[in-house]
């Protein structure tokens, strides 16, 4: 079974609900509001889970980082800190460190 997750098409930014969505149709979004901010790869690439749909990505997908959906999550302009497991802005004094320590894609390649 493929362990990446099938990314589709980009949902709508500003929005908390669970990305998930099987065949990636819009019949099938899930829509339940968001628990979980999930990072599926080194490039940026995130979704948003529900509780239980985040129970189906920790037992079937591979994925870099998780944390709690907070009011910055998803929003346009915020990066990911791995430190603090939420997202930030850019510019808040901690954001420029985590940023930086985002891996490179040719890292892991
Ligand atoms: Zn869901
Ligand atoms: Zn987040």
């Amino acid at each position: 079974m493929d362990p990446f997750a099938p990314l589709g098409r980009t949902m709508d930014v500003g929005s908390q609900h669970c990305t998930y969505s099987p065949g990636d149709i819009p019949a099938n979004d899930c829509g339940e509001t968001a628990a979980w901010h999930i990072l599926w790869d080194p490039n940026g690439d995130a979704g948003l889970a529900c509780g239980p749909h985040m129970g189906t990505a920790r037992h079937r997908f591979v994925f870099v980082d998780v944390h709690r959906v907070g009011p910055d999550c998803n929003m346009p302009g915020t990066a990911w800190s791995f430190d603090e497991k939420r997202c930030i802005y850019p510019g808040e004094p901690d954001a420029i460190a985590a940023a930086a320590e985002m891996p490179a894609r040719e890292a892991i390649a």
